[in-house]
């Protein structure tokens, strides 16, 4: 992605528990005064001692259920702690597949590295019965003016149904490191960005044969997302050409896409993305994702938002009109550096997202 706009999100934790103990002192207030009226009323010594007995009972009852209730939210905390073993969505193997992704090497457009990565992925996809489409086009070459040739892949299950649901990530890299500070002509294998959402949906595709839903499913791989040159270069044009190819037909149309981007730094964190929180047609499918995370226990994924993000679901939004989310993390320093490689990843990264998007598609009628 290109530019972001950077605010930052006042932090909220700690209302729940402040709110509880306020309401239980009121509690112990209100027991205190019926104890004494009890007493006046009476005029007996025995009855105020009898008071006060009730009285310390309910204040060590009180004390005792603000400690449970606090133990019960650093349960609820601990629950975050999840491990591979917790999540039934194989991120050891996605992080496989992220690693032979880097293997290849480099993987910018139209590079001998590209037409190796997609070679692996259409035997990936076709293997497990999805349609293998290219939809090419050309480009000219920033630099030189010489031509470039691209390709989204598109990987269909169900491809007859009308009704479908996107799942895309980008697929080339970065040519060149552009903000590696010691080389920013180096080697670039784009680790978290992108073969992280590029494994995912990789490991993904294995489970959505078990779908029961009554929609169709694309899983693309969007091409010339950053064949730039410089920072100000011309980013997205694989999402360009599949949104306008996509806007001109009638014979399918995506009810809701995700989009992932930068979503296996080993330090996850989801904050959710400004564009696709604002646009009414997609805040819905933000929500809805984040309160899948939040009865999952995937606590990376934090309900709120942090950074506007232009990226390709911004071209699918606005010149397609697809309903599509970004899940990105944007808060990882070895972006755009030689640094971006597997070691930066984690597989439990990959399962958590992977199990989320997993949870919702299972959740579709
Ligand atoms: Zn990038």
């Amino acid at each position: 992605m290109s530019t972001t706009n950077k605010s930052a999100a006042p932090h909220v934790g700690g209302r729940r528990s402040g709110s509880q103990a306020t309401v239980t002192a009121q509690h112990t207030t209100s027991q205190e005064s019926a104890a004494q009226t009890l007493a006046r009323s009476l005029g007996k010594r025995q009855t105020v001692a009898l008071g006060l007995v009730c009285l310390s009972a309910a204040a060590v009852l009180s004390a005792v259920l603000l400690w449970a209730n606090q133990r019960r939210h650093d349960a609820r905390q601990a629950v975050g702690s999840l491990t591979l073993d917790d999540i039934p969505f194989d991120g050891q193997r996605a992080y496989e597949y992220l690693k032979q992704l880097c293997a290849i090497g480099p993987r910018p457009s139209g590079s001998p590295g590209m037409a190796a990565q997609q070679k692996f992925l259409e035997e990936h996809f076709r293997r497990l019965g999805f349609t293998v489409e290219y939809q090419r086009f050309r480009v000219h070459h920033p630099l030189d003016g010489s031509e470039v040739a691209m390709a989204n892949m598109i990987f269909r299950w169900h491809p007859e149904r009308k009704q479908r649901i996107l799942l895309c990530a980008h697929y080339d890299t970065l040519p060149f490191p552009l903000l590696d500070k010691d080389n920013p002509k180096g080697r670039f294998v784009g680790a978290n960005d992108n073969a992280s959402g590029v494994a995912v949906l990789m490991e993904l595709a294995r489970t959505i044969p078990q779908l029961t839903s009554r929609y169709g499913f694309d899983l693309v791989m969007l091409d010339g997302e950053e064949f730039v040159f410089h920072p100000d270069g011309r980013y997205f044009i694989g999402s360009e050409y599949f949104a306008r190819q996509y806007a001109k037909q009638k014979e399918y149309q995506y009810r809701w896409g995700i989009l992932l981007d930068m979503v296996g730094d080993k330090d996850l964190q989801l904050y959710q993305e400004g564009n696709s929180l604002r646009w009414k047609e997609t805040r819905p499918l933000v929500e809805e994702i984040w309160s899948v995370a939040a009865r999952l226990g995937v606590k990376e994924f934090i309900p709120q938002k942090k950074y506007d993000i232009n990226d390709d679901h911004v071209m699918l939004y606005n010149l397609g009109g697809i309903p599509c989310i970004n899940i990105i993390d944007f808060d990882y320093p070895p972006w755009h550096t030689q640094a971006d490689t597997p070691e930066q990843c984690s597989p439990l990264s990959l399962a958590k997202v992977g199990w989320v998007v997993q949870r919702w598609l299972q959740s579709l009628p």
